[in-house]
């Protein structure tokens, strides 16, 4: 009986041996996400480098963890963050709070915040997990402008852009 129990002890060693190590040597190599993974929010911009956020707050109020403030203040054409009247001056998340449960994206009406792949989020102190809204923004995109940008007269009055039914 010990025997049996010995080889079976040798054998299960030996298997584990010759399998393929699950380790990942982190941070050289970076684990895979899947393709729906929800990890540190973007605030979008538009190709010509306006902000999608309007700062309605929609994503505050969805936010079931009370992780986001907003703050809107007024656009003008002569310095203008966002289409429509509104920008988010102030936009805050604290992700000491965020339960990554993406009602925040599916609350926003201009597709503005996006949880996307990046969970590298470590902080050693508890102001570092506020993720303001300059932390959030992605950059400008070749050809865009950086944002506060000079319009034309009326040509952004519409906040929120026409939407196409989807085929
Ligand atoms: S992912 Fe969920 S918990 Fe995190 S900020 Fe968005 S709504 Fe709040
Ligand atoms: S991210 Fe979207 S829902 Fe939140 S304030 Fe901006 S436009 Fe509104």
């Amino acid at each position: 009986m010990f025997a049996v129990d010995l080889a079976r002890g040798m054998w299960t060693t030996l298997r584990s041996m010759l399998e393929r190590p699950v380790t990942y040597q982190y941070p050289e190599v970076k684990r895979p996400v899947r393709e729906r993974f929800r990890g540190r929010h973007a605030l979008k911009r538009y190709e010509n480098g306006l902000e999608k956020c309007i700062g309605c707050a929609l994503c505050a109020a969805a936010c079931p963890a009370d992780a986001i403030f907003v703050e809107a203040s007024e656009n003008n054409d002569a310095a203008r963050y966002s289409p429509g009247e509104r920008y988010a001056s102030t936009y805050e998340i604290n992700m000491l709070r965020c339960i990554f449960c993406g009602y925040c994206e599916d609350a926003c009406p201009t597709e503005a915040i996006v949880l996307e792949h990046n969970y590298e989020l470590s902080f050693t102190q508890r102001r570092q997990a506020l993720y303001t809204r300059e932390m959030l923004l992605d950059s400008v995109a070749a050809g865009g402008q950086p944002t506060p940008m000079a319009v034309p007269p009326g040509a952004f009055n519409r906040a929120i852009p026409e939407m196409k039914n989807p085929d």
